[in-house]
């Protein structure tokens, strides 16, 4: 027994303890920050060398729902543009994920678009049916990385389940290709109501860089509403674990 307890011990704390404040490396691209002083040209410079037009050309704000990471615009003006390593970007609307110039603070959730009943009925327990609609298992993979012994976001009641019939929501990454279009209808209906929808990673959000393929059929993003926007290429399970949290009000 007491040679049992010396392994437990040594073992140490596997678990994040503090899953809002837990630090990541320096490396990690999270949120950026644009500053106030780019100027037109500047603006104009980065904008026409983004490879996914997640830069407007007049006003320099760059949107977190197209931005693949690349950090192009970052080595182009390194003095104007710093990726950070701060994972909360989750949104629940499309606005909330705009990156404006001279703008020093993440993202968030507005509260008084959150649907009704949403946190009455899921803040105990919310299990979500994760759906890859053309995705690259990147943002997959770190999704199943968000139940894993570190992240543990199990220890909040939530969690990912086999059947949309067990499921209280949908999590979509990948781009939503034609092959994929039907099964996410079905996938979705036959989750009971009211079901959420979370759309992970830039690909789910925008199409990223596949965006405007003719083999994208994204007909299930525009006529629904979305619960919650989590960008990222591919999505950090912080980003995501907090992103939820926020939504429910954890
Ligand atoms: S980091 Fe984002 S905004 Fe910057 S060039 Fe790459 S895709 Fe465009």
């Amino acid at each position: 027994m007491l040679n049992k307890l010396r392994v437990i011990r040594s073992h140490g704390v596997q678990y994040v303890r503090n899953l809002r404040t837990q630090p990541v490396s320096d490396l990690f691209r999270g949120r950026p920050v644009i500053s106030g002083s780019i100027s037109e040209e500047e603006r104009r410079m980065v904008a026409d060398f983004c490879p996914v037009n997640a830069i407007d050309r007049n006003s320099g704000v760059m949107d977190l729902g197209r931005c693949a990471f690349c950090r192009e615009c970052e080595f182009m003006l390194p003095e104007k543009i710093k990726f950070t390593n701060d994972y909360r970007i989750a949104s629940n609307t499309p606005e909330g994920l705009l990156i404006l110039p001279g703008k020093d603070s993440h993202p968030s959730v507005d509260e008084d678009k959150i649907r009704k009943n949403i946190r009455r009925l899921f803040r105990g327990a919310l299990k979500l049916r994760q759906v890859s609609a053309g995705g690259d298992n990147s943002s997959e993979m770190e999704l199943s990385a968000s139940g894993n012994v570190n992240f543990d976001f199990g220890r909040y009641g939530i969690e990912f389940v086999a059947s949309p019939r067990h499921a209280d929501g949908i999590v979509i990454t990948g781009p939503v290709t034609e092959n994929m279009e039907a099964a996410l209808y079905i996938c979705y209906e036959a989750i009971p109501e009211p079901r959420i929808i979370i759309l992970a990673g830039t690909d789910a959000i925008s199409g990223g860089i596949f965006s405007g393929s003719p083999a994208l059929r994204r007909r299930f993003i525009e006529e629904h509403h979305i619960d919650l926007y989590v960008p990222g290429n591919p999505v950090h399970p912080l980003t995501f674990i907090n992103g939820v949290m926020d939504l429910l009000g954890i």
